[in-house]
């Protein structure tokens, strides 16, 4: 078909958007596929809805290619299911919440558990059903606390989400397979480069999951790769594991010292090794041998506020998105100076363990980094202004209410596996699996009776994709300085025919017997036939717009040949232009 570029809807604009941070967002906005109507809400325009709707059909073609069957469900889904499940409390503000006209409870989903729990709960009742793998391709909302990057972070967007039902963990485990294999040739399709990692299950619950990240610059995500084995976590996922216990039997006791001006990890430092009396044996004082306190304030989903005092080396920082994992679904807010006035005792630049922890008066639950292992000695806050303890053994000195792994990863550091150096990157969530098990089964009561007649728990798993986000994941991988560059699966035409003479020349029923030719041979064609739109003009919008290949008529029609780029390879050549065509179906085959 050809789509004639003079009455397609859309406008290309020559500058950034200026809230568009990432290129995706900047390209699909400058080139004409979305326009924002809403804070993280977009319009889908013609070229964009083509490549949202290639990309749902691999996604289909995948799922139902492992025997998944596609529902539907409404978005305005009823509030019991979800306060059975925990999720209408659990989601906290992330979840949109409405009324309908008498009152009632709803809210649009976010994700589907407990709607699809509940109906094979009601169509189903014998393990013969099983096992039964359903999906939909649908519309989600999460009110998000940070919506950016246009399409990856909406609060309104679209998500393939499967289900599987088993009878026991044998089953999930081969249920769960099929659909991760399933991701692997979907995601090659789409042409995402992922990397599967370990990953935290979140407000789901569950055990066993993973996520394919795109690995990507602008991605929120950040990952560990082991530089010698197979370990592959999501940073919010790595357990560093605890190092063994210290002998502190040499280790002198515990002294308070004065220490003024040293509010910061660093002038501490400093002033511990310019002291005559605290000089060390061997070596001097590094950030390493701080212990050092941090506050957080954990709101609850019921909005129930509780300060929390987190102890990691003075070398390494608290990891918000981590903290948010494990603490999740508990939110986590600064500590204000409010907080600070609230507590006397909590010295801001001090703070030491002897304050610390659930069973003192201030009553802050106090974890440590799991570094900071028994026997372990560190200089931290004495909870006064100016003064620091050193020699301050974990264990012997001091204790906490449990340990929290939250601390920064960083380059180098060693594999939970093997103990080799791993290495740090930024990636995009583009899919997410999870084996649930039984916790939707168990409170909403999806059972079946298996072949003794008895009442079994059905087992499950979930698996996302992220299809809305793939059209940007994808334009954030296949872009240039010039513009999109889709692959051939998910372009929204194969080819761009840019007539570029003057008017009166052969250029256009040249360009125009092209177009159809390839037309005919089923491809999509877009022709670039505006009126008063210069040449030059016409080749920067081919080449924002993306599409794999251009063909060009221009002065090259008078010797009988046309220019065809391919936008993938980055090639140009000139064609005879009784050879274009056969070239062009040649290369989109
Ligand atoms: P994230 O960690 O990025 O917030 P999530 O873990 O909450 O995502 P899931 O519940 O696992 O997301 O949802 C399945 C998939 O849906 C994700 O892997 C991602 O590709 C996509 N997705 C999730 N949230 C959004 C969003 N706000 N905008 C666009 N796509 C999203
Ligand atoms: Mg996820």
């Amino acid at each position: 078909m050809i789509h004639r570029l003079s009455t397609l809807f859309v406008r290309t604009l020559r500058d950034d958007p200026a809230d568009a941070e990432v290129p995706s967002h900047r390209l699909l906005v400058r080139a004409g596929y979305i326009r924002r109507a809403a804070p993280g809400g977009y319009t889908w325009l013609p070229l964009g809805l083509r490549v949202l709707h290639r990309i749902e059909r691999i996604v289909r073609e995948e799922m139902d290619a492992i025997g998944a069957q596609e529902v539907h469900f409404p978005a305005l889904l009823p509030r019991e299911p979800y306060d059975a499940s925990g999720r209408w409390t659990d989601y906290g503000p992330n979840l949109f919440r409405l009324q309908d006209r008498r009152g009632v409870d709803y809210l649009l989903g976010p994700t589907h558990e407990e709607m699809f729990t509940l109906l094979v709960k009601d169509l189903y009742g014998s393990y013969k059903d099983l096992p039964v793998w359903l999906y939909q391709i649908q519309t989600k909302f999460r009110d998000e606390a940070r919506p950016r990057a246009g399409l990856l972070r909406g609060r309104e967007f679209v998500m393939k989400d499967s289900y599987s039902f088993d009878l026991d963990d044998e089953g999930l485990q081969r249920s769960y397979d099929a659909h991760r294999a399933a991701y692997v040739r979907l995601f090659a399709r789409l042409g995402l480069d992922v990397v599967i990692v370990k990953a935290m299950s979140g407000a789901m619950g569950g055990s066993a999951s993973e996520e394919f990240l795109s690995p990507c610059a602008s991605g929120e995500d950040t990952f560990v790769r082991c530089t010698a084995c197979d370990y592959r976590a999501n940073t919010e996922a790595v357990r560093i594991g605890t190092p063994p216990a210290v002998d502190a039997g040499t280790t002198p006791p515990a002294r308070v010292v004065d220490t003024p001006g040293t509010p910061t990890i660093q002038t501490l430092v400093d002033v511990l090794n310019s002291r005559d009396d605290l000089r060390r044996t061997t070596g001097t004082w590094t950030a390493a041998d701080t212990l050092k306190n941090v506050l957080v304030m954990l709101r609850n989903p019921d909005g129930i506020r509780q300060p929390l005092a987190i102890g990691v080396p003075g070398d390494r920082e608290v990891d918000m998105k981590r903290l948010e994992a494990a603490v999740a679904p508990a939110e986590v807010d600064a500590f204000g100076d409010a907080d600070f006035a609230a507590r006397p005792g909590l010295v801001k630049g001090y703070i030491g363990p002897d304050v610390l922890g659930e069973t003192k008066p201030l009553g802050v639950r106090y974890l440590l980094d799991p570094r900071v292992v028994s026997g372990t000695a560190w200089v931290t806050g004495a909870n006064e202004a100016g003064r620091h303890t050193v020699h301050l053994v974990s264990g012997r000195d001091f204790t906490a209410d449990g340990t929290i792994d939250v601390a920064d990863v960083r380059d180098d550091d060693p594999c939970p596996s093997c103990g080799s150096a791993m290495s740090i990157e930024r990636g995009i969530e583009m899919g997410h699996v999870f084996q649930l098990g039984r916790k939707y089964a168990e409170v909403l009561g999806l059972n079946v009776l298996d072949d003794k007649g008895k009442q079994r728990v059905v087992t499950m798993g979930s698996y996302g994709v992220g299809v809305s986000r793939a059209v940007a994941a994808i334009a954030e991988s296949h872009h240039d300085e010039l513009g999109l560059r889709w692959p051939r699966s998910v372009a929204p035409m194969d080819v761009h025919v840019v007539i570029a003479g003057k008017p009166g020349d052969d250029t256009a029923a040249t360009a125009g017997r092209v177009a159809a030719e390839l037309s005919d041979a089923g491809l999509q064609v877009l022709l670039d036939d505006r009126e008063g739109v210069s040449p030059g003009v016409r080749f920067k919008d081919a080449e924002l717009l993306g599409m794999p290949m251009i063909v060009i008529a221009g002065r090259g029609v008078a010797k009988g040949v046309l220019e065809v780029r391919d936008r993938i390879a980055g090639t140009t050549v000139e064609l005879p232009i009784g050879d274009v065509a056969k070239h062009v179906i040649a290369c989109c085959a």
